[in-house]
């Protein structure tokens, strides 16, 4: 492969080492064998034989990171779809056979190539959009040969991916309870088999669980949270969609890597989760779904909290498969700021996974990780959401 050239690049906006976003307008860039950034310029650069893209209509930003998804499903809830736009009720949609046991039902029929080939199709359709980190939950397997099945899966697909984009696996066991099954039985389940099993084969990067109304309590989050350490797992957790269970103050109190959802989080609690380095995570593009309020930076900005929003892409609460959804939606419904936009797109959910912030940064000497837009900054992406403005990326992992 020959050095790459990236000429008169209209605007880029990206962030430095230190994690700080900046702007710059009318950019050189040289790229070279290894997918190093040569040199940054807003001279002209001459290298003979490299491949040219012309930067003058383009806009360039970091990579994408998604650090919230439930990629690995199969089926499809549009019946319920139908039913809730009439007004049916959770407990009528269940009834039915809806729900996320319906999701269950439909992914345990599904064989590994039919999982596989579902889950590869979605994550190309990250990649076609620019998003080349990607967190992907299991959950819909509910049991534990079915989640271990899932993340072997999962396992399989982030290793033939491993160069085209970065994917981490999150183990939700926790997710539900199926209508048969004891809550406390099955989280006896979970730590004295299958963590144990994640921990020996290496099988997921993290450790999560739904805690909320109708699902797990926070005595629940502190077992598993216990076993997991034990095991040397690192622990996220789902919490305060519905309601606030106080399990914020416990995440803030012990090493969590991140605490998703938070829509009815106090201010008091995301300050302490903040002082404590736990990321927070919103998930907007679910409450636009369910027709629920919006956690707005006016209120959270006083709290010091940079948080982090991502997809939430999943069958029961947010189908759509589309990330300009999510940059106008963190603009119109929260007030982001672009910066705080970039921040919450590709920084703050990097941080949400554990990973190292300079390694995706912009700067001479790094590995290149540049996504080319049909725009002219990151608002235009927000404003025109019905597109995909994406053109192409350079992202060398
Ligand atoms: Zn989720």
């Amino acid at each position: 492969m020959s050095h790459i050239l990236i000429q008169n690049l209209s605007c880029l906006q990206h962030f430095d080492h230190n994690g700080k976003v900046f702007e710059k307008r009318d950019v050189n860039i040289a790229i070279n064998a290894h997918g190093v950034i040569e040199k940054i310029s807003s001279s002209p650069i001459t290298l003979p034989d490299a491949t040219i893209i012309e930067g003058d209509q383009l806009l360039g930003l970091p990579a994408f990171v998604d650090c919230h998804s439930h990629t690995l499903f199969a089926g499809n809830r549009s019946a319920e779809f139908q039913l809730k736009c009439q007004g049916a009720s959770y407990l009528e949609i269940a009834k039915q056979g809806g729900g996320i046991v319906s999701t269950q039902k439909a992914t345990a029929a599904a064989s590994d190539p039919e999982l596989t080939n579902l889950i590869e199709q979605r994550i190309e359709a990250f990649l076609q959009q620019g998003v080349y980190g990607l967190e992907i939950k299991t959950g819909y397997g509910l049991t534990h040969t079915q989640e271990i099945r899932h993340l072997r899966i999962l396992r399989s697909i982030q290793k033939k991916y491993q160069a085209k984009i970065k994917i981490w696996i999150t183990y939700l066991g926790a997710h539900a309870v199926l209508p048969d099954q004891n809550k406390a039985e099955y989280l006896k389940t979970i730590c004295n088999q299958t963590l144990p099993a994640i921990a020996a084969e290496s099988l997921a990067d993290f450790v999560d669980m739904f805690v909320d109304q109708g699902f797990f309590g926070t005595v629940y989050l502190q077992v598993q949270y216990q076993k997991a350490t034990t095991l040397g797992l690192r622990c996220k957790a789902h919490i305060d969609e519905i309601k606030n269970l106080g399990a914020a103050d416990y995440a803030a109190e012990h090493p969590f890597v991140s605490v998703d959802h938070c829509r009815h989080t106090t201010l008091k609690q995301l300050e302490k989760l903040q002082q404590n380095n736990v990321q927070v995570v919103l998930l907007p593009a679910t409450s636009f779904y369910i027709n629920e309020g919006f956690v707005h930076m006016q209120d959270i900005r006083q709290t010091g909290v940079k948080p982090a929003i991502s997809l939430d892409y999943n069958p029961g609460s947010q189908p759509a498969l589309h990330w300009p959804l999510l940059l106008h939606l963190g603009m119109k419904k929260m007030g982001m700021t672009t910066e705080e936009l970039l921040h919450a797109t590709t920084i703050a959910p990097l941080r949400a996974l554990d990973e190292d912030v300079q390694d995706w940064c912009f700067a001479e000497g790094q590995k290149c990780k540049i996504t080319l837009f049909r725009a002219s900054d990151l608002a235009e992406l927000a404003y025109r959401y019905g597109e995909n403005l994406f053109d192409q990326g350079w992202v060398y992992l």
